[in-house]
């Protein structure tokens, strides 16, 4: 069975036909700035010009299912992803199911990594989360009570004249660089970054941007590592999966590492390609779930639909 997914959540508007053991096609085309964050106008202006021209040439072969982000996540974004979702579905005459997109990071790490039963460490943009299996649902045993790690990076960022995405830059830019003490923020399993965020643009002035990069970095990636080994070591599951686009940070999979290996566990990082919002993980969780009987009657996007809402009947 061959299944086109769409992803379009946020910055990447993502095409990619998978079967079972499959990759076809992989297109995406993201948006980027020079300066200054994701304008929602722009944004849409982007994922409208690129979405035909990357279905086309995703489709190498007619699908028998579409796959698409249904959320959570910008609601311009998501509402072409759906359009365009619905009209190949309607064109090619084939069921539509909508993916809840933290879902699909999972099910891709699960399968890539080969860890079955992980607690996963999730961290993009918009996303920061602790979630394992539990009792039928992707239960969040933490998350941030306010912005995304990526936000923090991509917001700071953003204040030292750095583009959209800054994560790649400010790891770049952490390295030798000194540790000037930030805010440390964990609360119960949660983590909080706008006290950090609040303090690194006020150390803008007076400090080198190495250093801040440097103390952001291993302040932020401490406390998301301390709520990972506190999850890991409630639930008994001694696997832990590190995904989303700040998964990519190299200094961050070394400090999970070294907390896993310390503990016995066995730790996996998501590739690149992968861990970064793409529609393969769309495509391959839509497959998963309508094999497993799952149907979407209703097709309008979620912009706030969370990971633990959705009923997991494939596991
Ligand atoms: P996603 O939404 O999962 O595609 O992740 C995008 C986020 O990942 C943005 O906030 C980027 O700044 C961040 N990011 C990408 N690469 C890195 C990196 N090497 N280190 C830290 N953050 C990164
Ligand atoms: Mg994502």
């Amino acid at each position: 069975m061959l299944c086109l997914g769409i992803e379009s959540t946020a910055h990447t508007f993502g095409v990619s036909l998978v079967d079972k053991g499959k990759i076809h096609s992989e297109e995406r085309d993201s948006y980027t700035t020079e300066s200054g964050g994701i304008i929602p106008r722009e944004l849409a202006e982007h994922h409208t010009g690129v979405c035909v021209d990357l279905v086309e040439k995703a489709m190498v072969k007619k699908p028998d299912l579409v796959a698409f982000s249904q959320g959570p996540g910008i609601g311009h974004a998501l509402r072409i992803g759906a359009v365009a979702a619905r009209t190949v579905s309607l064109n090619c005459d084939v069921p539509l199911i909508g993916v809840n997109h933290c879902i699909a990071h999972l099910e891709i790490a699960r399968r890539l990594t080969k860890l079955d039963d992980p607690i996963m460490l999730y961290v993009s943009g918009g996303n920061t989360q602790v979630i394992g299996f539990e009792s039928g649902r992707y239960r969040v045993f933490g998350e941030t009570l306010d912005i995304g790690v990526g936000n923090l990076l991509d917001a700071f960022g953003r204040s030292a004249g750095i583009g959209f995405p800054a994560g790649p830059e400010i790891e770049r830019l952490a390295r030798g660089g000194k540790y000037i003490e930030m805010p440390y923020s964990v609360k119960g399993m949660d983590v909080s970054f706008t006290g950090m965020l609040t303090k690194a643009r006020a150390l803008l002035k007076r400090h080198k941007l190495r250093d801040i990069c440097f103390s952001l970095q291993e302040t932020a990636f401490a406390m998301l590592v301390e709520v990972s080994e506190r999850a890991v070591a409630h639930t008994g599951k001694e696997q832990l999966v590190l995904t989303g686009g700040v998964g990519a940070n190299s200094r961050l999979q070394e400090m999970c590492r070294i907390m896993c290996e310390e503990r016995g566990a066995e730790f996996g990082a998501v590739e690149k390609r992968y861990a970064v919002d793409n529609a393969a993980m769309i495509a391959h969780t839509g497959l998963v779930m309508y094999r497993s009987g799952c149907r979407t009657q209703n097709t309008a996007i979620k912009q706030r639909w969370r990971t633990d809402e959705v009923e997991v009947t494939w596991r």
